[in-house]
């Protein structure tokens, strides 16, 4: 059986950022994922500068591609408004990848299935023993099914679901669209232009309005084809995917003696914008500080609106200037015009 004195499930966002803390405290730490890395993960790829700040991230020697926007364009009905901000995209596949690599801890491909309590620690499937365990295994994480669905039971009024599908395109508009409540959804759908050549575009809602409303995720996904054929994507063939996670509640218990539970895995999404990347790597962070420091494992500098992040890079006057300044804006590449599944990548 192999011990550790940190097991962490799931190697995204939440996973890979308690793994670094970790790793730069000298813990002895292993992570777990059931798939190999790179992986797909359908998400649009938006971050703040939050995410920025707390990763440390040097955006001019980034490896990979990211693309930093100086506005977001917002449509609401017949209202198109410039918000004027910075916020950046990146690709999942990429980004994931760099970061749990960045980590530098050991990561082991395993599907995690059976968590059993053992003393003051746990073993996972009969393989591997731990005294401190983090779930950051996303929404169907087995750390919150066995040891937290109970006590922190998920609300269906928060579940949102969502079609997206990410494809080489050499768009021509660099700027970030979002449209709100088209069409009755109770939601937004978005197009999310990455640097060179790549654009992410999608649909999401709150799962149970949907439903009550007699509303077909795929109807909404058509409308936003339409929008897109109009002026911003002509030419572009999509094949969307669906995937449905979970907005912030009263999460209530996150930690139980040597378990935390972290991103997705705890519902942390924003509720007004389902930003989950920056609440997973806040979470993963305080959930190794708790081990390495400590200190109490709490939410409250966890983000659950991102209004307020868009509203303070408003203000940040000197960021939006060196973004105009043209400081890694990013360049379309000629791409094609027909969407490429990561997986073939
Ligand atoms: C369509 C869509 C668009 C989105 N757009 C954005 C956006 O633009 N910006 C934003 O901030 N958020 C966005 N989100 C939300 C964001 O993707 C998630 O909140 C974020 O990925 C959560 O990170 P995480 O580390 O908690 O989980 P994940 O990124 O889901 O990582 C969990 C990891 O755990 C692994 N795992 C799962 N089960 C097991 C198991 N049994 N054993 C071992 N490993 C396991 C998985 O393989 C995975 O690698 C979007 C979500 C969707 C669905």
């Amino acid at each position: 059986m192999r011990s550790c004195d940190v097991l962490i499930v799931g190697g995204g966002p939440a996973g890979s950022s308690a793994a670094w803390q970790l790793r730069r405290a000298g813990a002895d730490v292993l992570l777990l994922d059931r798939e190999r890395f790179p992986r797909l993960k359908l998400c649009a790829g938006w971050i703040t500068p939050e995410v920025v700040r707390d990763l440390a991230l040097d955006l001019d020697t980034y490896p990979h591609r990211l693309l930093t926007f100086p506005r977001l364009r917002v449509h609401l009905g017949k209202l198109h408004v410039p918000v004027p901000c910075v916020q950046h995209s990146i690709r999942r596949f990429e980004f994931d990848a760099w970061l749990l690599e960045r980590a530098g801890v050991p990561v082991e491909q395993h599907n995690v299935r059976h968590i059993t309590p053992d003393g003051d620690g746990f073993v996972i499937d009969e393989a591997y023993r731990c005294r401190w365990l983090i779930g950051a295994g996303g929404t169907r994480c087995p750390v919150y099914r066995t040891l937290f669905r109970e006590l922190n039971p998920r609300a269906d009024e928060l579940q949102i679901v969502t079609l997206e599908h990410e494809i080489q395109y050499d768009w021509q508009d660099p700027d970030c669209h979002l449209w709100f409540f088209e069409q009755g959804l109770p939601g937004y759908s978005w197009y999310v232009p990455k640097e060179r050549g790549w654009l992410n575009v999608g649909v999401g809602g709150i799962a149970e309005r949907m439903k009550r409303g007699g509303h077909d995720i795929r109807h909404h996904w058509a409308h936003l084809a339409t929008t897109l054929a109009g002026r911003l994507a002509p030419g572009a063939h999509y094949d969307p995917t669906g995937y449905s996670y979970y907005l912030r509640g009263n999460v209530e218990v996150v930690r139980r003696d040597h378990a935390f539970i972290t991103g997705d895995a705890a519902g942390l999404a924003t509720r007004d914008l389902g930003e989950g990347i920056g609440p997973a790597i806040r979470s993963g962070l305080r959930a190794a500080q708790a081990i390495t420091e400590g200190k109490p494992y709490r939410l409250n500098d966890v983000t659950g609106m991102s209004v307020g992040s868009i509203a303070r890079s408003m203000f940040d006057r000197a960021a939006r200037a060196g973004v105009l300044a043209g400081r890694r804006q990013g360049t379309t590449e000629r791409g094609t015009a027909d969407g490429l599944r990561h997986r073939d990548q």
